[in-house]
């Protein structure tokens, strides 16, 4: 076996599974060299090097974490040191801040990330679309081919928050130490680099850090 921290180690992703596309994550966990599994219990979270929290629905999402301790299991997580990639649904449960509005109902997150955000930002009668952003900072020419649904933006973010991609001047991917967001779903195009960002460029430093 080899160790943490050393290339041939294959980085253990947990990827939450209460809802949303979960087995679309693993699969490009896999692809980006990865060691995927499902994280159902506060049990599994201790185990996992990196974590993801894939799209959904955030409200149901956020009730079902509080249900089974995984709000408390994953901060504790967050604070000893497990970078945590959060898309769209999973991007709302990061943030500190959720704009007021209809939307907001008693809405749990986890506030983690220095970020407010606005749910379905870009309107009811465009709940999906694809759109081409460039991510300079994981790739300088070849945009990313973005798959937004119903998804969330960022309005604000705090100073040691790092913007990464912005899709009509809004902010959709944005990395705040060893946590990254997304509003749209990479999972689902068949692209590995965010993915293998995450891994390469987030949570394999953070082992040799723990
Ligand atoms: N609109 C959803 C929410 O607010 C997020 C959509 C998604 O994850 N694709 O929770």
């Amino acid at each position: 076996m080899s160790e943490p921290g050393k290339l041939a180690y294959k980085i253990k992703i947990g990827v939450l599974a209460m809802q949303g596309d979960f087995d679309a994550h693993c699969k490009t966990v896999e692809d980006a060299g990865g060691y995927p599994f499902l994280v159902r219990t506060p049990q599994e979270i201790v185990s996992a090097d990196g974590l993801i929290l894939p799209g959904g629905e955030s409200t149901t999402i956020g009730k079902l974490l509080v249900r089974y301790g995984l709000d408390k299991a994953l901060k504790e997580a967050h604070s000893s040191g497990t970078p945590v990639y959060g898309t769209c649904a999973g991007m709302i449960l990061l943030a500190k801040r959720i704009e007021s509005g209809a939307e907001r109902g008693g809405q749990t997150t986890l506030g983690l990330m220095d970020i407010t955000v606005a749910r379905n930002a870009f309107g009811r009668q465009v709940d999906s679309f694809e759109s081409d952003i460039l991510v300079p900072e994981i790739d300088e020419k070849e945009p990313f081919r973005a798959v937004f649904i119903r998804a969330p933006i960022i309005t604000e973010a705090g100073p040691s928050v790092n913007i990464l991609g912005c899709v009509q001047d809004k902010i959709v991917v944005a990395r705040q130490g060893n946590l990254l967001v997304s509003a749209f779903h990479p999972e689902l195009t068949n692209d590995g680099r965010m993915h293998r960002y995450f891994l390469n460029e987030i949570v394999r430093p953070s082992l040799t850090e723990r």
